[in-house]
């Protein structure tokens, strides 16, 4: 079976199989199968050169560009592990992130190099020792809005430059390290959706496992062109994109980072077949002037996962697109799906919540719904998601008391509410820690929401609990508008209140420009809050 080998055997499949192949596609430029081969030997020939030993980490501090993808498979032929690393986080974040991760090599791009990571790595305060930058295209160098000009040649203080790199060491081969299923491949860090993001460990097993998923779920073969829509620091992108390409031998479509008009006109050019994203992307994509049913004829299999989907959204967007938009369910711990919906099929809706299936677990996955003291619920009851498979993180990094909450006898709590209907179709409600009890009843944002969705103005919507004096918590909601459209809270108010049980409509309801959302398109509750 493939999930038994680590994801370097599997890539060296692809390179003998493929070599000439296009892996990446990005802008104007190609990288093929043996480039990425070549580039990541000579990386991991500097990076043990420099005393980066087997276990080690380095971090990828990058964009969505072909050197992240590089440095992936360099860190795991050094023998080491990669951590990943959000582009956007700035000195204070990326400096808790490389200590938590303890990386002793980074690799960056020039610009956020010297914007951002030179300053943390001055502060002395890291175990960083080595670092390599790979020059990002000038059209993309933009920190803020800020253009930081980067001579293209010049040496970078405290850096190597990976172009010196490759041509030093362009022509060796490393030592072969003996990479097993079991070893730590990446540390990726959640969202922070809730908290302060965690780094959960995926093995090599882990990756390969769900590679494994996508390619028979989503039937992807080299002849798929996959469009990197998710950050690739984030477990979809990592395995969705960038590990589905290097095992299947796909090619990889890269934008800098997700900026529609860009992602337009590279699907235009490359024609891609498969992708998987956030459904805000989605929803930007299906809004671009100028966007026909057209560009989007190619994508036969598209998917969302990471936050709800709003049935009426999916249909707005299959409407305009032609884009029949699949959920899948997983989390950083699960290494990307636990749930999908097979391909070509349509999701059914909950009758009671309106909520559209995540779908139905993947292979070799095993999933309970249990009550809060731990006993199984029956189908059609509420209560959280537990797993197990062989996709499932074997803990968090250096956090034992949090492995041990959420690892319990080898399932992992997800945290997630959700029930499985008699025919096996799984739905979630919420996340525990957003649950709502107003008069001591339950109040499901997702289910607020969705209504408020349904209302012609309204462009996003989000729901969060406050503290009332009456109720214990009263129901507040944030909604932004459409471009155009106009409306009232109170208005809102009354059309909630004619489509809800009185303790779930909001009582207030607060009009904002936009909603804080993670890159992964999640609205953060917890800000709001
Ligand atoms: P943190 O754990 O740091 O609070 P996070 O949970 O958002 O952040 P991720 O691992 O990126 O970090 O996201 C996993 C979560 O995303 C799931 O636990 C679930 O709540 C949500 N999610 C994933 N897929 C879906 C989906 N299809 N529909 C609804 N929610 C989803
Ligand atoms: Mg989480």
């Amino acid at each position: 079976a493939p999930e038994s080998e680590s994801m370097l055997e599997l890539f060296a499949t692809t390179v003998s199989r493929f070599p000439d192949r296009t892996a990446i596609a990005y802008f104007d430029g190609a990288v093929s199968f043996r480039d990425l081969d070549q580039r990541s030997d000579a990386l991991a020939i500097a990076l043990t050169e420099g005393g980066f030993a087997a276990g080690d980490r380095l971090a990828l501090y990058t964009q969505n560009d072909p050197a992240f993808v590089v440095g992936l498979l360099a860190a795991w032929k050094a023998g080491g592990v990669a951590v990943l690393v959000n582009p956007m986080n700035k000195a204070r974040e990326l400096s808790h992130l490389l200590r938590d991760s303890g990386a002793t090599a980074l690799l960056s791009l020039d610009d956020l190099y010297l914007s951002v990571a030179r300053e943390v790595l001055d502060g002395g305060q890291t175990e960083v020792r080595q670092v390599f930058v790979a020059s990002a295209r000038d059209d993309q160098k933009r920190d803020d809005e800020r253009v930081i000009p980067v001579a293209r040649t010049p040496a970078i203080p405290g850096a190597l430059r990976l172009t010196d790199v490759f041509a030093r060491h362009g022509d060796r081969k490393p030592a072969p390290v003996g990479v097993n299923a079991e070893k730590e491949a990446v540390l990726t860090y959640t969202s922070g959706t809730t908290g302060v993001p965690k780094a959960a460990i995926n093995t090599h097993r882990n990756l390969t496992f769900n590679t494994h998923t996508y390619r028979e779920w989503m039937k992807l073969s080299q002849d798929d062109v996959v469009l990197g829509i998710a950050p690739l620091f984030h477990i979809t992108g990592l395995v969705g994109h960038v590990c589905v390409s290097l095992v299947v031998g796909s090619k990889l479509v890269l934008a800098h980072r997700f900026d529609g008009r860009v992602v337009l006109d590279a699907i235009r050019e490359h024609r891609p077949t498969f992708t998987v994203g956030a459904i805000t992307a989605f929803n930007r994509l299906s809004g671009l002037p100028g966007a026909s049913k057209d560009d989007f004829a190619s994508l036969r299999a598209v998917y969302s996962g990471g936050a709800p989907i709003a049935p009426q959204l999916r249909d707005k967007i299959l409407a305009r697109t032609g884009m029949d938009i699949h959920n899948c369910y997983g989390m950083t711990e699960t290494t990307s799906p636990t749930h999908a919906v097979p391909l070509g099929v349509s999701a059914p809706v909950d009758p009671d919540t309106g909520a559209l299936s995540i779908g139905v677990p993947v292979f070799n996955t095993s999933v309970r719904v249990i009550d809060d003291d731990g006993t199984e619920l029956l189908p059609g009851e509420t209560g959280e998601l537990v797993v197990s498979g062989p996709q499932v993180t074997p803990g968090y990094w250096n956090k034992p008391a949090e492995t041990a909450d959420k690892l319990v006898d080898g399932e992992l709590h997800t945290g997630d509410i959700g029930l499985m209907d008699e025919d096996g179709w799984f739905y979630l409600v919420g996340r525990k820690s957003d649950m709502i009890i107003a008069s001591g009843y339950k109040v499901w944002p997702r289910e607020v929401e969705d209504v408020l969705l349904g209302h012609p103005a309204v462009r996003e919507a989000a729901v969060i609990g406050v503290p009332d004096e009456y109720r214990g918590q009263t129901v507040k909601a944030f909604v932004s508008l459409q471009s155009g459209r106009t409306t009232s809270p109170d208005a809102l108010i009354v059309f909630c209140k004619e489509r809800l049980a009185a303790y779930k409509y909001p009582r207030v309801v607060e009009i904002v420009d936009e909603l804080p959302r993670s890159p992964a398109g999640k609205i953060l509750r917890r800000e709001l809050r």
